[in-house]
């Protein structure tokens, strides 16, 4: 898995950034570039999160705070 560029289709309400997503790959063939201003995907921002924190190892502590806020 992998973040990448953003991309976002007209009838969703939010946008995906990482390859490994289901629910956004599924979508690539009439997906636009970009986030459309819209909200992450949750699946995305959770493998987002797996991704930094296997890189950094701390970035998961990090995605907590910031949630809770
Ligand atoms: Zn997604």
């Amino acid at each position: 898995m992998a973040r990448t560029a953003p991309w976002h289709v007209t009838n969703d309400p939010v946008y995906h950034n990482n390859n490994a997503c289901d629910a956004g790959t599924r979508l690539l063939t009439k997906a636009t570039l970009g986030t459309g201003g819209k909200r992450l995907c949750a699946t995305c921002d959770v493998l987002n999160r797996a991704d930094s924190a296997a890189v950094t190892g701390g970035a998961e502590r990090f995605g907590r705070f910031r949630r809770g806020v």
